[in-house]
């Protein structure tokens, strides 16, 4: 049984097709420049198929959507005969607001619901819906299932998803903690507990690091806390998004640049976070490289002259996302796992040493040699000693979705 991964954003489409036997990916590929000129990059893993790589005219989500199945059932390209062996359809969801705890088998009240959740994720959502109306037009009939980044989240208490501000804005708005990156921590916490030597009372703490980064502290595999907010603005700094931060300097910077709140938050989500210090780049491998460590061990690169704002970005980062990882060990009454996903967690030895080394005075400690192993697989790096172990575990937050969507269907 075949299930086709859609993550549609504004103006990209990233999808998988699943063979769900075997929970191994057929083909995957992006469409890029949606609405503005179009590219497609199809790669598909069967021997004797090829690989296309070229521009493509994409006006809207639909030709995508058009161009992936033409792709798909190809005679050239293709890995399946035709679009009936796609059986179901996975949608990522950014934001499920108040209403989903869960993934949800999409109809005309769950689109609606999608439509209300517009003003919590102006920018994700809108992409998300374009994305599954271009799917039912393409596949009638073909069941298509939300799967929401917050639903893994909806497990936070009261007291931690509860912002200090008029309670109104919780009950008439919706304002409060909701979190993203649902699957991806769903998926690393469930691994990392089959690697503990206890299934009772797990502590675990997960760290997505990437482009856009967010921790969960995980307990008895539910999440209880997490550092993104009623947005993926709030928490750790980010590639060019600034993680909390005191709210007034909204107004700080709107009376500087003489500029509206909407432009203000632009630069908060867009020109900041590590971009914002290091001024060059917010591609984690230039700014490590900038900085002036080894790529590969993590450490000093004795030829380099580091550049003082690229390592100012990262020790920024690391502090910040140390002193979390402090605030989930007490949120959570002590630790079993730390893990590291993500591509910055799962690639980069230098960061994964610098949190690391925050945390000695509290006994976390990991092997420096094991650390520098690229294993693109589990990898324990824990050092003997240590008050928790520290993984390495690559994240598939689009296998989470066509699992999900598999239990779904079959409800
Ligand atoms: P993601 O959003 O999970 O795809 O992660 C993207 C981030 O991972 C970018 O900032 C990349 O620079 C970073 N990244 C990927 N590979 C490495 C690496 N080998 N070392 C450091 N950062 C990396």
């Amino acid at each position: 049984m075949n299930v086709l991964v859609i993550n549609a954003g504004s103006s990209s489409l990233k999808y998988q097709l699943f063979n769900m036997e075997t929970e191994t990916i057929l083909a995957k590929g992006l469409c890029e420049r949606i609405g503005i000129d179009g590219h497609l990059k199809h790669k598909p893993s069967l021997a004797g198929k090829k690989v296309f790589d070229e521009a493509v005219s994409l006006p809207t989500h639909a030709e995508a959507i058009s161009a992936v199945i033409d792709k798909l059932t190809s005679a050239d390209y293709g890995v399946i005969e035709c679009l009936s062996e796609i059986k179901a359809v996975g949608h990522r969801a950014v934001h499920g607001g108040r209403r989903f705890f869960g993934s949800a088998l999409i109809n005309d009240e769950v689109v609606a619901i999608l439509e209300d959740c517009i003003r919590l994720a102006p920018l994700h959502i809108p992409a998300n819906l374009m994305g599954i109306r271009a799917c039912q037009i393409a596949m009638p009939g073909v069941p298509q299932v939300a799967v929401f980044d917050t639903a893994f989240h909806h497990t936070i208490p009261e007291h931690a998803y509860i912002y200090p501000i008029p309670y109104k804005y919780y009950e008439e708005n919706d304002i409060r903690r909701y979190g993203f990156h649902g699957s991806s921590h769903r998926y690393v916490s469930a691994i990392a507990i089959q690697h503990l030597d206890k299934t009772n009372d797990t502590k675990v703490i997960t760290c997505h690091l990437g482009n856009g980064s967010s921790l969960a502290a995980v307990k008895n595999g539910k999440s209880i806390d997490t550092t993104m907010g009623v947005t993926p603005l709030e928490g750790v700094p980010m590639g060019t998004r600034c993680g909390s931060v005191d709210p007034s300097m909204v107004d700080i910077i709107a009376d500087i640049e003489n500029i509206s709140i909407k432009e203000t938050m632009d630069i908060l989500n867009k020109k900041s976070g590590v971009l914002g210090i290091y001024g060059e780049s917010s591609d984690f491998r230039d700014i490590e490289i900038a900085a002036g460590y080894d790529m590969n061990t993590g450490f000093d690169d004795k030829s380099a002259t580091p550049n003082k704002r690229a390592k100012l970005a990262l020790e920024v980062f690391n502090y910040q996302v140390a002193k979390f990882i402090g605030s989930y060990i007490v949120a959570l009454g002590g630790l079993d796992a730390l893990v590291f996903t993500a591509g910055i967690g799962e690639n980069s030895p230098y960061v994964r040493r610098a949190i690391c080394d925050l945390l000695k005075g509290i006994g976390i400690k990991i092997d420096e040699h094991t650390n520098a192993v690229r294993a693109g697989d589990f990898l324990d790096i824990t050092a003997e000693g240590s008050i928790a172990k520290v993984f390495v575990i690559p994240t598939d937050e689009e296998l989470v979705i066509a699992r999900d969507t598999m239990e779904i269907i079959h409800k």
